[in-house]
């Protein structure tokens, strides 16, 4: 056990397995924690790619949609029927609007929560709580 050479370096033994592709590492080559764990460079380099992108979170999708329809259901009404028979409406959309944007800022902080904690890790450093032996 233990003996295990790292997938780059074959002269160094692996001290840890890359959370997402397995991969035997030697110190040197676990360079980054995610949440405590390890990641190889390449991994660790799409996931701070991806972080980097900016996110059109599924809660602005649900905003705007129920937006739209908050505005419709006001606009149409007032247009096809009498001013006063359109104000229940108008007072019920405003109502669903603001269930939904709460809904959406819900949606938002818990998206906010789930990310991932990227850092660079020091050769030589301790190893991150939950590192994969190999
Ligand atoms: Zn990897
Ligand atoms: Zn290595």
């Amino acid at each position: 056990m233990g003996a295990d050479p790292c997938a780059n370096h074959p002269e160094a033994a692996a001290l840890a397995l890359c959370r997402r592709c397995r991969t035997s590492l030697c110190d040197p080559c676990c360079t980054f924690t995610v949440n405590d764990d390890v990641w190889c460079e390449p991994c660790g380099r799409t996931l701070e790619e991806e972080e980097a992108k900016p996110r059109f979170t599924q809660a602005r999708v649900v905003l705007a949609v129920g937006l739209t329809i908050a505005t419709l259901t006001w606009i149409v009404p007032m247009r096809t029927m009498e001013t006063k028979n359109a104000f229940p409406l108008y007072v019920l959309s405003l109502f669903a609007y603001v269930v939904v944007a709460v809904l959406a800022s819900r949606r938002a902080e818990r998206g906010e929560l789930r990310r991932p904690e990227i850092a660079r890790r020091p050769p030589g450093s301790p190893m991150p709580r939950n590192a994969v032996r190999p």
